[in-house]
């Protein structure tokens, strides 16, 4: 059975530093949607990926996403896949596979997020 968590827009998870990965239809898409050619957007909002296989979006110096803005993700109707899966892809991988003391530890990220916090809540946890 697939668990759905909502996302709640708490924009938690834009703030934690990290990579979000960008395929090319991605690339294409967001920098459409910014008004901006793919070339300037490769070379202004985007950073080779640490395994070096391709791009992920700039982070601010504090570790937040380029794209968070005072209302939320500013290419929310484009915004990557992976910013999509987050938070149920994890909780689908993790939940009743991984005990939650080790998913806190491993994944912090996630007991940020309020979606998922209402969740525990709701499975009183
Ligand atoms: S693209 Fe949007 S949803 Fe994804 S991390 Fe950046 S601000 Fe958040
Ligand atoms: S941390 Fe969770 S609730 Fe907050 S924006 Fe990210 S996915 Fe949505």
């Amino acid at each position: 059975m697939s668990i759905t968590v909502e996302c709640q827009r708490c924009t938690a998870c834009c703030r934690w530093p990290g990579e979000v990965r960008l395929d090319a239809a991605e690339i294409t898409a967001i920098a459409q949607h910014v008004g901006m050619s793919e070339e300037r957007f490769i070379a202004e909002h985007t950073r080779l990926r640490v395994d070096r296989r391709g791009l992920a979006l700039q982070e601010r110096a504090d570790g937040s996403c380029i794209f968070l803005a005072d209302g939320g993700c500013a290419v929310q109707p484009v915004k990557p896949q992976q910013c999509r899966d987050f938070p149920s892809r994890w909780v689908n991988s993790l939940w009743g596979k991984v005990p939650l003391a080790t998913m806190k530890k491993e994944y912090p990220m996630l007991f940020n997020c309020a979606a998922f916090k209402d969740f525990l809540k709701t499975n009183k946890l």
